[in-house]
């Protein structure tokens, strides 16, 4: 069993700000390892430097948590490339990684599920069974290769959230929930996303909240709302695109001559570093707990938001306690060059 922090996640979200990095898939993809459509991580198993490289670039921007790209990284995305086969190598690497990565800067290691496709509200009990099944497993291997907590996100369907959360409680790990929120309100099985906060946090999630399809400008107004409804911790992870109300999600941004910039055709769109330093702080002002960024994400906005959060950020540790806060630093960096 790998050697991690002495301080968990509710440790430290007790104590401060944690500030998360995602977006492995959208960067790797930028990098020309992974294919933009289906998505799916053979990364992992195919280029582990590569990821590596990624994890250790989000710990040098200042990140408190890897982590494992095991994102698709279930039955029925990998049937659709054909490396079903491949499933419990590509996870347990995955960790491995993030775990290796992790212990270089006194990070945390979260274990990854997300939306599994196979979720069918009209043959609930079934799908129920098999969506089950997929996060069972997935989350044995993460379990004997060490993680700190669970993050199960980009989350279509409350009913499939909650099947994660139940498995998540089981193993006895802190659960973070966030839900995608392609549409206006509702997630898919539709529940307004505050009330779906709600009964997440109700359900016992440590940390609910949104992640990915919006970036600050519409995810924020939700997340102000879920935070004065919960008392749990809540986390922001939103794509670093300029969204705006007719435009929402990085989904629906449309270039002047009116196409579809998703997935590929985003760059138009990116926000600057000082403008995710701008989100950063505002999500700090409202109370949020978890502050990250998905798809989208790389180490200069990480960086960015580290640098805003500094003052603010939970030590990873006693030493980093006793040493105190600078300004401006991102207290990771600070170790780093010390
Ligand atoms: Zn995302």
């Amino acid at each position: 069993m790998p050697v991690r922090s002495q301080r968990g996640i509710l440790d430290r979200l007790q104590a401060g700000i944690v500030l998360g990095a995602e977006g492995y898939v959208f960067e790797l993809e930028r990098r020309g390892y992974i294919k933009a459509g289906p998505y799916v991580p053979e990364v992992v198993l195919d280029f582990p430097d590569a990821v590596r490289e990624l994890h250790r670039e989000f710990l040098r921007a200042g990140a408190d948590v890897m982590v494992a790209l095991t994102y698709y990284a279930h039955r029925e995305k990998l049937k659709t490339v054909g490396r079903e086969n491949d499933l419990e190598a590509l996870n347990r690497q995955a960790l491995r990684v993030a775990n290796e990565v992790a212990r270089e800067g006194d990070a945390l290691v979260a274990g990854d599920i997300c939306n599994t496709w196979a979720y069918d509200p009209k043959n609930k009990e079934a799908s129920s069974r098999v969506v089950r099944a997929m996060y069972e497993e997935q989350l044995s291997w993460a379990v004997d290769e060490g993680i700190d907590f669970v993050i199960a996100e980009t989350n279509d369907y409350l009913g499939e959230s909650l099947i994660a959360l139940q498995v998540i409680k089981e193993l006895g790990l802190p659960a973070m929930v966030t839900l995608a929120s392609t549409r206006p309100h509702q997630t898919w099985d539709g529940y307004d996303y505050v009330d779906a906060c709600k009964i997440l946090a109700d359900q016992g999630a440590d940390i609910v909240g949104l992640n990915c399809d919006r970036g600050p400008a519409t995810m924020l107004p939700i997340i102000e709302r879920v935070r004065n409804r919960v008392s749990s911790y809540v986390a922001a992870q939103p794509v670093p695109f300029k969204t705006d109300p007719a435009m929402p999600t990085f989904e629906s941004l449309k270039t002047a001559s009116g196409t579809r910039a998703f997935p590929i055709a985003l760059e138009p769109f990116l926000c600057t570093r000082f403008e995710m330093a701008a989100y950063a702080e505002r999500a700090k002002e409202l109370g949020v707990n978890y502050i990250g960024i998905c798809c989208g994400g790389s180490p200069h906005y990480v960086r960015a938001m580290a640098e805003v959060l500094a003052g603010d950020r939970a030590p990873p540790d006693d030493r980093g306690a006793r040493r105190g806060k600078r300004e401006g630093i991102p207290r990771r960096l600070e170790r780093l060059i010390a």
